[in-house]
């Protein structure tokens, strides 16, 4: 669970977010079958950085995942991936986006 968001990301998306654990490896993205460079890996940064804005730049990319956990079957760091897309998306629709 995330302590380091600092930024106004809504508490709810805060509470159930999984993205400390991630090196950075990309072995997510090479399997992904959109082949969506930034999922997850800079996105749950911005999230974790406090960087809303770009996290809100990035609603389609978040929109267009299919949650077929491809990623998450293939990462070394056992992150949520799809779970975090999930609550992203939440987040952006209580946003009214
Ligand atoms: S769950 Fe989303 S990010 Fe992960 S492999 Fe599937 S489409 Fe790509
Ligand atoms: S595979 Fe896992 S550890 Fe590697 S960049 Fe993706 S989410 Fe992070």
């Amino acid at each position: 669970m995330s302590t380091l968001i600092a930024a106004p990301l809504d508490m709810t998306v805060r509470d159930g977010f999984d993205a400390e654990a991630c090196m950075n490896c990309g072995f997510c993205s090479a399997t992904c079958p959109l082949g969506v460079p930034i999922l997850p890996r800079r996105l749950f940064r911005y999230v974790l950085f406090g960087m809303d804005d770009a996290v809100r730049a990035e609603t389609e990319t978040i929109f267009s995942c299919l949650l077929c956990r491809s990623c998450e079957q293939s990462c070394p760091a056992g992150v949520h991936i799809t779970e975090n897309v999930r609550l992203l998306r939440g987040w952006l629709l209580r946003e009214g986006r």
